[in-house]
């Protein structure tokens, strides 16, 4: 699929049925949307970004916020989109974030159905905007941790601020954003016994705490998929230490989360692992996702991306952007092929694609 230039939609292929969604070669539908809103950020997390930060984008290149919910709202009405998150880089930096979120949470899919409007965010500032955010109409949010203690997150994001991240997702809960969800990411010899620790406070603070396995989207390289830690792993540590109820396979869908109920004798709650490396959910991938730039990405790990900025500011019409999104999608791969001895890391590191 080529980068396209100069505001020109493609043709959709020949062979593709005239399905109004986001379908691809493989049978899959994407309905949920991921929105970056900024590649900028105000942690320096290993895995993610180096602690000198990156070259962000220009301002003119990422998109408006009226260029933003004009390609929102293409989805929801015409692809059938029920899920737009939106992430970054961090997105509560984002000034008009609380008005992209009301817009979106206002519109309709073609069946009537108001779309699930979330967030993942470090949450950083979060304890002072969870009201408004809450307010405009988001319905759920995620907040990235990955240790309770002080030192390791100095170590882990460069940065002095777990009191901040731990104070904006008790205030989400408090706006009515629950269940608030933790991401985290364990990292070897840095935070990887702490897996049990976490799952404990997350089930005493009522949220509901995932676990993903690091990726290779670092753009230092640094990635080692032998040292990553596993999800093998981070569930033998957690068996050893609570009871683990699997929940049906069956009942997953297109979710990239393996659950289990689990309780501390007191508290019950649920865990999940999101084994993306090491049991990858490609065949029920549901994405797509549009960067902070207004470029199409049919995979986190795809190499090319559709240029859909070019077309809005050169006045193409919603018909013609709708024909180029969908061609991008047509192209996905069946699977990110981590394992491959071809895989090709993304150009784009995990924070200017929006995780
Ligand atoms: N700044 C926000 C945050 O941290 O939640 C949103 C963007 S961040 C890229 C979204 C999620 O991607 C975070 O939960 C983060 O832990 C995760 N992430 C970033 N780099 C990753 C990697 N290499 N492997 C797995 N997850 C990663
Ligand atoms: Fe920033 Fe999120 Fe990346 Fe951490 S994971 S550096 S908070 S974008």
């Amino acid at each position: 699929m080529p980068r396209l230039r100069g505001g020109t939609a493609p043709g959709l292929p020949a062979d593709r049925p005239a399905d109004p969604r986001l379908v691809d070669q493989f049978g899959r539908a994407a309905t949920d949307l991921r929105v970056s809103l900024t590649d900028r950020c105000n942690l320096r997390c290993a895995y993610c970004m180096p602690e000198e930060g990156l070259q962000w984008m220009a301002d003119e290149r990422v998109l408006t916020d009226d260029e933003v919910v004009r390609l929102v709202t293409l989805a929801v009405q015409r692809f059938g989109v029920d899920e737009v998150r939106f992430t970054g880089g961090e997105p509560l930096l984002r000034r008009g974030l609380e008005d992209i979120i009301a817009a979106t949470s206002a519109l309709r899919t073609a069946q009537g159905r108001a779309p699930e409007t979330s967030l993942t965010t470090n949450g950083l500032g979060l304890a002072r905007r969870a009201d408004r955010l809450a307010a405009a109409g988001l319905t759920r949010l995620n907040v990235s941790l990955d240790t309770l203690r002080a030192d390791r997150f100095r170590t882990i994001t460069h940065r002095d601020r777990l009191d901040d991240v731990l104070d904006g997702a008790r205030a989400a809960a408090r706006a009515g954003l629950a269940p608030v969800k933790i991401n985290t990411v364990l990292l070897r010899g840095i935070n990887d016994d702490e897996a049990p620790d976490l799952l404990r406070w997350a089930l005493r603070e009522g949220y509901q705490l995932r676990f993903i396995e690091q990726m290779p989207l670092d753009p230092q390289g640094a990635w080692d998929r032998d040292s990553m830690v596993t999800a093998d792993e981070i569930l033998a540590h957690l068996e050893a230490e609570f009871d683990l109820h699997h929940d049906d396979p069956a009942t997953r869908g297109s979710a990239p989360a393996e659950t289990w109920h689990v309780t501390d004798g007191t508290h019950i709650g649920t865990v999940g692992i999101i084994a993306s490396v090491t049991r990858p959910f490609c065949g029920d991938c549901d994405r797509t996702r549009l960067t902070a730039d207004g470029q199409v990405r049919n995979c986190l790990f795809a190499t090319s991306e559709t240029d859909l900025r070019t077309m809005l500011r050169d006045g193409a019409s919603d018909d013609e952007i709708a024909d180029a999104w969908r061609a991008a999608m047509w192209g996905k791969r069946p699977g990110h092929g981590i394992d491959d001895p071809s895989f090709l890391h993304p150009t784009r590191p995990m924070s200017a694609i929006g995780g």
